[in-house]
């Protein structure tokens, strides 16, 4: 089994679009980048996604215009059978 983030290979662009404002979010990268006292989101999220880890991964993007940062599960891709 080998699954990998789309995202965090360069696979996909990100292009998801702020709830809020409709601008294009920032990509910032994976949520496990995020460790110690700049991790703001970590704590609501970690939680409830601890039982689907390994099959989706956890991106930051960032809204500017809102300053908002909004989590993004990235579903995991299976390469095992295109490898
Ligand atoms: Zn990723
Ligand atoms: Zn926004």
């Amino acid at each position: 089994m080998s699954y990998i983030c789309p995202l965090c290979n360069g696979l996909v662009v990100p292009e998801q679009a702020c709830p809020h404002c409709l601008q294009g979010l920032s990509e910032c990268g994976k949520l496990n980048d995020y460790t110690g006292p700049y991790s703001p989101y970590a704590t609501s999220i970690t939680s409830s996604t601890s039982d689907e880890e390994g099959s989706s991964c956890i991106h930051l993007m960032y809204c500017h215009h809102c300053q908002t940062g909004t989590l993004q599960p990235v579903a995991m891709w299976d390469m095992s059978g295109n490898l």
